[in-house]
């Protein structure tokens, strides 16, 4: 039975057994999250328990030697992962949730996609997209990119500097979205890290310290023809973007560890203005309720929408709206979560010697990661005028 409402939507004994080891390692690393948050420094050694534990081959299909998980899964395990790190969490969901969307929309010519999962699976690499830059913001209001490709002998020279690079102090390879100059379109190409690139650690925010997501800069950086992305025989699948979701179960996961601290906090402070613990004040409970109304209602429809786009592979493209609402419901309710976690606790919810106030900085960088806001509310609108009438 599930006694604890994180184990809720656990289905059968082996997404037990991951959910337990993915527990022992947000553990680990919950110990850890408060230096590199003060440091703003990345957790090297996360990324080595996680590489042991076989955590980055999450979402390499089984054929490829990984262990295929599916969407929900994925959401339960990054949601665990948050509770510990949400930093760690959020930096290594785009490297598995980049795998699964790479398997699923068949993006990438096959034998470059093996050549991936091979050293995943192998050597533990990881990989992220760096798409974001100053000038054009974020790539998913549809910005060209000012980084130019242009072509060269056995392939392109890449120009340019990309903002908010998530990974970057970690990755050997990277996926950057460049402006194809002689062909007036943007495309995908796989950067191999060089000394023609270089990672400029600006990286010094309100949360998500310890992702460090600096600017990556590509001077001439040379991609090898076979290493364009978006040029290959199989056209790719849209997949709806069901992968973006390790993000809101990121954010879900670090609104969960504050109202777990709420609850701890409430039942056992006992100020000597009343007889027993600040739990049992009606006023109390209410907040606590809220939360609890904010949570069950956001999971609800985070795994709705993950287990249908495992079901329903045929028709990913249209779930983009639901899985877009997730997101939104998800990141929201999280914000919500963490302030009334902070009302139940009060004044000492401020203080650095508690989890709380990183938490609270933590989960303000949802409303930051796509798709934001205004994009799903726009995108839900569409859907309603374009139902036939
Ligand atoms: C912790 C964290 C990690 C991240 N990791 C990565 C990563 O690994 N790779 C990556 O590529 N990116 C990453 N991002 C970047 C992210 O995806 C966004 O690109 C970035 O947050 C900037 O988005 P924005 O919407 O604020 O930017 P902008 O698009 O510049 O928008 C700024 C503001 O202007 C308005 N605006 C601008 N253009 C439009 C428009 N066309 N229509 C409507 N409104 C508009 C919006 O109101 C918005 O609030 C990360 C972000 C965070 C916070």
């Amino acid at each position: 039975m599930n006694r604890r409402l994180i184990d809720q939507y656990i289905r059968n004994e082996e997404e037990r057994r991951r959910a337990e080891a993915v527990a022992e390692l947000a553990a680990r690393f919950a110990q850890r999250s408060e230096r590199h948050d003060r440091e703003g420094s990345f957790p090297f050694e996360n990324f080595a328990d996680l590489r042991e534990a076989g955590y980055l081959k999450l979402t390499v299909p089984r054929e490829l030697g990984g262990e295929g998980i599916s969407l929900y899964e994925l959401v339960g395990l990054q949601e665990r992962l948050a509770y510990g790190d949400g930093s760690t969490a959020l930096a290594v969901g785009w490297h598995l949730g980049q795998v699964l969307h790479i398997a699923a929309a068949e993006s990438w010519p096959k034998p470059l996609f093996h050549e991936l999962c091979r050293d995943i699976v192998r050597d533990g690499a990881m990989i992220n997209a760096f798409a974001s830059e100053a000038a054009s913001g974020s790539p998913s209001r549809g910005g060209r990119p000012e980084t130019t490709a242009v072509r060269t002998e056995g392939g392109w020279l890449l120009n340019g500097r990309k903002t908010f690079s998530t990974l970057s102090p970690i990755l050997d390879r990277f996926i950057v979205s460049a402006y194809v100059v002689e062909e007036d379109r943007a495309d995908d190409f796989l950067v191999r890290r060089s000394d023609r690139t270089q990672v400029v650690e600006t990286w010094n925010t309100l949360g998500m310290r310890a992702t460090g997501s600096h600017d990556v800069v590509l001077d001439g950086a040379f991609v090898p023809a076979e290493a364009r992305i978006g040029k290959h025989d199989n056209a790719s699948k849209d997949d709806g973007g069901g992968w973006l979701l390790h993000i809101p179960a990121c954010y879900i996961g670090i609104a969960m560890a504050a109202r777990d601290f709420a609850l701890q906090f409430a039942s056992t402070y006992r100020p000597n203005s009343i007889r027993g613990p600040i739990a049992e004040l009606p006023t109390v409970q209410m907040t606590l309720g809220e939360i609890e109304a904010e949570l069950r209602t956001a999971r609800c429809v985070l795994y709705a929408a993950a287990d249908r786009w495992d079901r329903e592979p045929g028709n990913r493209a249209n779930l983009k709206p639901d899985l877009g609402l997730a997101k939104y419901v998800a990141t929201n309710s999280a914000i919500r979560i963490v302030d009334l976690a902070m009302r139940v606790v009060g004044g000492a919810s401020l203080s650095k010697s508690m989890p709380l106030e990183r938490y609270y900085r933590d989960v303000r960088a949802g409303l930051h990661n796509p798709p934001m806001d205004n994009t799903v509310i726009q995108m839900l609108a569409a859907d309603a005028l374009g139902e036939p009438r």
